[in-house]
């Protein structure tokens, strides 16, 4: 189970527990090498690995009960390709780190999730998205993965040269190797206002979502209306009207979670700033969200939003008890294979839960049958209690997974439990 080498980098620097506290690694040995050469003799020389980003999953998905890497002790390079309007990027940095050195340079990424303080690497291995009808989720922006593979070796995968494979690997759980660089696809810098819009009836969601660059609506389903809308239009956008959607402004600035200080949060009140002060929620230099929480996220169809939340509200009195806040969110459809948005234009459900396991899970069940018959697919990183056997129905491309996963891992290097289970061999 353990790497064999001379270099090899036991670390305390690497985390033993996830951000939550909820899963504790079991990994035998934990790592940290500070040279490619010595990731690659490390997979070499271990039957069980895995890379470990900045712990913000709240399942095992990540976890290993042989070598935990963490790439953070890399060289933090930011390679911007101005001709090909790209930038590669060690993939141990944050989106916070990478897109404040972009925006000096002129450029920005297309969207951003609701915190800075993730991996690139960790947070496209599970697909982690932000809002906006018109953005995919973050893994949309990869042109290009560098990684180490089964084998030890560094390879390159890009969206060009690797076609179908490619688009079966961006999203890949951690699967195939320990990814050294991604490559990400950028965009002009821009600045963006932020208003918080209070009490939008459910019967506007449609149109909330639709009406700027990136709209999140949040909810504690205690009322009938939902409670919050953060509506983050380009910077020249005219401000929502006063009576907009028959919602009414918010005066001074908040936090997602009632009761939470807003000074974690991104400028509001519509003072315009660049995308990366704006697109997250959180500020990189803050704690993101509560911390004592479970997260569950599900993707379904755009089109059945009204019918999911009507389900939802049949069992609102028992969300309501274990919640600390849902948000929901829009994703545009994409081609990567286990993309929570593969083929489907998305709402997504978001629910932050108090930390208790024991009350939160009975719920998580009830919240998945409600929303079962429109073929909830689950964030990779979070919560979730869904069947094996009904995962994969809801996947077209999953055996197409399973079977690469055979052909690039044969041996099982990069397996874990939770993989094994959805993607047995
Ligand atoms: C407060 C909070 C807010 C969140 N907000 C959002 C949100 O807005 N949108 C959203 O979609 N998600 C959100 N998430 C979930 C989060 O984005 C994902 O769980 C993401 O995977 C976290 O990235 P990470 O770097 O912490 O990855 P980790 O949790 O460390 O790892 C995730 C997976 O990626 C793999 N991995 C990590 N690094 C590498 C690497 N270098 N090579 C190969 N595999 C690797 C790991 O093995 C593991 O399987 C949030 C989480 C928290 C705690």
């Amino acid at each position: 189970m353990t790497a064999q080498g001379q270099h090899q980098t036991a670390s305390t620097d690497v985390p033993r527990r996830n951000w939550a506290g909820n899963v504790r690694y079991a990994a035998r040995e934990f790592h940290r090498p500070t040279t490619v050469d010595e990731v690659r003799r490390l997979v070499a020389g271990s039957s069980r690995i895995r890379a470990v980003g900045t712990g913000h999953s709240f399942n095992r998905l990540g976890d290993t009960t042989g070598d935990l890497v963490s790439l953070a002790g890399l060289p933090p390079t930011i390679e911007i390709d101005r001709e090909r309007g790209q930038v590669t990027v060690a993939g141990a940095l944050r989106y916070g780190d990478v897109a404040r050195h972009l925006h000096g340079q002129g450029y920005a990424l297309a969207n951003l999730a609701s915190l800075p303080h993730i991996s690139v690497a960790g947070a496209v291995a599970t697909a982690t998205h932000g809002s906006g009808p018109a953005h995919g989720n973050l893994a949309t922006s990869v042109a290009a993965l560098e990684l180490v593979n089964a084998d030890g070796d560094l390879t390159h995968v890009d969206r060009d040269t690797d076609g179908d494979t490619f688009a079966g690997m961006v999203v890949g759980l951690g699967a195939f190797g320990l990814v050294t660089r991604v490559t990400l696809d950028l965009v002009p810098t821009f600045e963006l206002r932020q208003y918080v819009r209070l009490d939008l009836p459910v019967e506007a969601l449609d149109e909330a979502f639709d009406s700027a660059y990136s709209v999140s609506v949040f909810t504690d389903w205690r009322t009938p209306r939902l409670r919050e809308v953060w509506r983050k239009q380009l910077a020249d956008q005219p401000p929502p009207e006063t009576d907009w959607l028959g919602t009414t402004a918010a005066d001074q600035p908040r936090h997602p979670v009632l009761g939470m200080p807003a000074e974690n949060c991104t400028p509001q009140l519509g003072v315009p700033g660049p995308w990366h002060e704006r697109l997250p929620h959180f500020k990189l230099g803050f704690t993101p969200s509560s911390g004592d929480e479970l997260q569950s996220e599900y993707h379904l169809p755009r089109t059945a939003a009204a019918g999911a939340l009507a389900a939802l509200a049949e069992v609102a009195h028992l969300i309501a008890p274990v919640l600390q806040v849902c948000e929901l969110r829009t994703v545009a459809a994409d081609e990567l294979w286990l993309s929570p948005n593969h083929r489907r234009d998305s709402f997504v459900v978001h629910f932050t839960w108090v930390d208790d396991a024991d009350a939160v899970l009975p719920v998580l069940a009830e919240v998945e049958d409600r929303l079962a018959p429109f073929a909830p697919r689950p964030h990779w990183g979070k919560v979730f209690v869904t069947a094996p056997t009904e995962l994969a129905a809801r996947y077209p491309r999953h055996a197409d997974f399973a079977a690469l996963l055979t052909r690039l891992d044969p041996t099982g290097t990069f397996r874990t439990d939770l993989l094994d289970r959805y993607f047995p061999r």
